[in-house]
């Protein structure tokens, strides 16, 4: 059986990361992977987190199955994170199941999607997450591409992009990231997502908002307003959700898939599908990264030090850009690198040729992918003079 096999090529982020972790030059920078560090370049385990633990411990008392849904208290929480005090709320027309990671949310949004019509279409920013197309088609869907990030002007193809979305079948799916778009950090602003959302009502087509930065952009509520913008306008809609930066809980796999129906009546048929499909594939999610969620929103004092500690992080990101575009310029940079300050979340394209970034691999230990993405937590006040002089020689 596994004769017919082709090996494949390795995840080019886990090679990058693997050759980095090699790399003997102590100035070395990673501004590949896509985690969150501090400036010590530590992913460290949040405070809130490790009292949440603390707090399961003494406190837990079985491991028995918990049915696929996941915990309702999470699956409450994060609805009430994800749409604040929004009308769908009100109106009783969500339904939130926990998934593991919001890779795994999307998957069973994926495999949802293909129970409503097998073959569908879903259409994904150009470009998009690596990991998007590979899931959906995976799951039997085909996947095309509308217009979005404008590698030339460092800025939104939002024209390109209304203009395809307009084209797109009232069958069809598309992906749009809530806030702190991978891997271009170029977002929608308020005007430019009400549009989006007036197209899709008169489209009729079914949005997937993909929100695994929620926190990082510009605040909670400020990262959600598209997707509940895009709420207000049409009938139904899917929320794939990830735990895993903002709460810091990459490796327990949390994440949220929360379906919005027509009515009540109707979500709850479509919630015995979306029940059906996760009893297939994994029967039930990972509990433990719920468990601490849900310890966290449900305590008035954890949840404000999540809270501070989410904040510390996203302003630590922003500084960082406003730092490097700075330091290039200080280093006597002429080429405009503003657009980095303007942008949000984990990443930014540098917009430097293959051949630049190689360079500044095999000269500088300076590591980002081909496509010149840098991971932005990457850099820190003991490696940005370092790095924007690299920046600058190669330039
Ligand atoms: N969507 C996007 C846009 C992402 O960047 C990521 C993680 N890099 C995910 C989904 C998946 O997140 P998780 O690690 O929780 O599976």
């Amino acid at each position: 059986m596994f004769g017919s096999l082709k090996a494949l090529p390795a995840d080019p982020i886990l090679g990058l990361l693997a050759k980095y972790r090699e790399d003997a030059n102590p100035q070395k920078i990673d501004l590949g992977v896509g985690v969150y560090k501090n400036e010590a370049g530590h992913t460290a385990v949040l405070d809130c987190v490790k009292k949440a633990e603390k707090y399961r411990l003494d406190n837990e008392d079985t491991k028995v199955y918990i049915g696929p849904t996941g915990s309702p208290l999470f699956n409450d929480e994060m609805a009430k994170l994800i749409f604040g005090n929004h009308k769908v709320l009100q109106d009783n027309r969500t339904r939130t199941v926990s998934t593991p990671g919001g890779t795994g949310a999307l998957r069973v949004a994926a495999e949802f999607i293909k129970s409503c019509k097998p073959g569908a279409t879903i259409w994904v920013s150009n470009p998009t997450w690596a990991n998007h197309t590979g899931l959906f088609q995976a799951a039997g869907l085909t996947v095309k591409t509308y217009p979005y990030y404008d590698y030339e002007n460092k800025s939104l193809d939002f024209d390109g992009m209304l203009a395809a979305l307009k084209q797109v079948s009232a069958d069809d799916a598309v992906l749009l990231h809530a806030c702190c778009h991978n891997p271009s950090g170029m977002d929608l602003n308020q005007e430019q997502w009400q549009q989006v959302a007036d197209v899709a009502k008169s489209v009729g087509f079914l949005p997937v908002v993909d929100m695994a930065y929620q926190g990082f952009g510009d605040g909670l509520d400020e990262d959600a307003y598209g997707l509940r913008l895009m709420a207000n306008s049409v009938e139904e809609m899917i929320v794939c959700s990830s735990c895993s930066k903002n709460f810091g809980l990459y490796r327990d796999r949390i994440g949220a898939t929360t379906i919005i129906g027509k009515s009540s009546a109707a979500v709850d048929i479509a919630y015995s599908v979306l029940l059906y499909v996760i009893r297939v594939i994994y029967s039930m999610p990972p509990a433990h990264g719920a468990a601490l969620v849900e310890t966290i929103l449900s305590s008035d004092e954890l949840r404000h030090e999540w809270y501070n500690e989410l904040s510390e992080m996203r302003d630590r990101i922003n500084g960082n850009r406003r730092l490097i575009v700075d330091k290039l310029k200080e280093n006597g940079v002429t080429r405009n690198f503003d657009f980095i300050t303007e942008q949000k979340g984990m990443f930014s394209f540098l917009g430097i040729t293959p051949e630049q970034v190689q360079q500044l691999q095999d000269e500088y230990a300076i590591y980002m992918v081909g496509s010149s993405r840098m991971s932005i937590a990457g850099i820190a006040n003991s490696n940005v003079d370092y790095l924007a002089q690299s920046i600058a020689k190669v330039l």
